[in-house]
């Protein structure tokens, strides 16, 4: 298939995400090695977007292939009702040795929003377990927590789907976004309406749901870690549940393993995904307590009601096995600092642009955040053009690259940024 016959065939039959069918300037790729993507034109772009948070050691990695093609000569995949494999039970004890107590029984699901789903699921059953039908949860505005209709529903209700499945989605409680920027000790004021809806309504939360520390897709907002530690208090006062949304800050995406560390706190239920596999394929992972998993086991039916035809899928297990070890043989902490530090000095010149609104940096993760929404059908080739393959949305041009870039490709990459937001914007 020439290029173009490959372009008029995607026009034709598959959707993109969040496209109207057919629309938008597509590039079609045909391989990704390293940190670099390369399109069917030959042209080498670096890669700022590790694919949506996951590619976190780079595309193509020998490692990592080779997890995929030692289990395949095994297993592709079995059913996990009433089987079980190794693959699912190395992970399931990583992760429990790498997230912090008291987390300690894994949910495999397929998907970042089924894992939120499941989430939810569960703090539901475990206020059923305790006699109480709590059906409601409480987050706060400006987050991200995927596509479903439960994840959906507590999302943010401007800038996420409600306006669209309005009658479909359960009511849930919005507090303000949290107002107090990371580092920086939050106020009273700033956690008061949020406290408020806990005193009057926790009889009938099961649980509160947040992104810790960093807001994804709600806005790109890294907020008081100070913040997160009173949300904790605030569930242990009222006996709610938390909810930790890891889905795109896990596995040192903000200089932390996982983001709650910044915050020294552990949460109920906590929701994995994304770069678990590596960013290889699609793998998620819902952690709880002994306390909730016990109490579900323990009140009829006695079982959680959720089982995926491709849970803990042996091929997706074996690579996030992998993929942790490497993360944790690689000095990533110092790789982290480096990359912030790269992130800050190459975006910095974007400051004194005056359509630029902030400039902001957590660990590997650069936002510029513009005044006003860009033309992505402008800014997308433009940053083509110059090499990289950065995707903003609305007014956020925003890095999360792969943690194996060098200085120099980091380089590159916020040069290319400084330059399309100058000509562009
Ligand atoms: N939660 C967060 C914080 C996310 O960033 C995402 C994905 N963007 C999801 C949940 C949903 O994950 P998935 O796209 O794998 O369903």
């Amino acid at each position: 298939m020439t290029p173009e016959q490959l372009l008029q065939q995607d026009k034709n039959l598959v959707w993109h995400p969040y496209a109207a069918m057919g629309a938008g300037p597509v590039f079609p790729v045909v391989s990704a090695k390293g940190v670099r993507l390369t399109l069917a034109d030959g042209r080498e772009l670096i890669d700022g977007m590790a694919s949506w948070w996951c590619a976190i050691h780079g595309y193509n990695h020998p490692r990592l292939n080779q997890a995929v093609e030692d289990q395949l000569a095994d297993m592709a995949h079995v059913m996990f009702g009433g089987l079980t494999h190794e693959p699912a039970v190395r992970l399931a004890r990583q992760l429990v040795e790498l997230t912090p107590a008291p987390l300690e029984k894994v949910f495999f699901a397929d998907s970042g929003s089924v894992a939120v789903e499941v989430a939810m699921k569960m703090a539901i059953q475990y206020w059923q377990s305790q006699g109480q039908s709590r059906q409601h949860f409480l987050t706060v505005r400006n987050g991200y927590h995927g596509d479903t209709f439960g994840a959906m529903s507590v999302c943010d209700p401007v800038t996420g789907m409600h306006s669209l499945f309005q009658d479909s989605l359960t009511q849930q409680f919005f507090a303000p976004a949290p107002a107090t920027a990371f580092g920086q000790a939050c106020t009273d004021e700033d956690i008061a309406q949020f406290r408020q809806l806990m005193e009057n309504h926790h009889e009938d939360i099961a649980a509160v749901i947040l992104e810790p520390i960093v807001q994804g897709a709600g806005g790109m907002r890294f907020y008081s870690a100070d913040y997160l530690h009173r949300v904790r208090a605030l569930c242990n006062e009222h006996d709610v549940l938390l909810i930790l949304d890891e889905i795109a800050t896990g596995f040192g995406r903000t200089g932390k393993l996982f983001a709650c560390e910044h915050a020294a706190i552990s949460p109920d239920i906590l929701c994995l995904g994304k770069a678990l596999t590596g960013g290889y394929m699609t793998l998620a992972a819902t952690l709880t307590t002994e306390k909730v998993s016990a109490a579900i086991a323990n009140h009829p039916p006695g079982v959680f009601m959720h089982g995926p035809t491709f849970m803990a899928n042996p091929l997706a297990c074996s690579l996030a096995s992998a993929s942790i070890s490497l993360l944790l043989e690689s000095p990533w902490q110092q790789n982290l600092t480096r990359l912030q530090e790269k992130l800050e000095t190459g975006l910095a010149p974007c400051r004194e642009h005056p359509g630029v609104r902030e400039v902001r940096v957590l660990g590997a993760i650069g936002v510029v955040e513009l005044k006003q929404a860009a033309d992505m059908n402008r800014l997308q080739p433009a940053f083509v053009e110059q090499g990289v393959w950065v995707r903003p949305f609305g007014k956020l041009v925003y890095l999360m690259p792969p943690f194996i870039m060098n200085d120099d490709d980091l380089e590159a990459l916020c040069a290319a940024v400084v330059q399309v937001v100058h000509q562009h914007t």
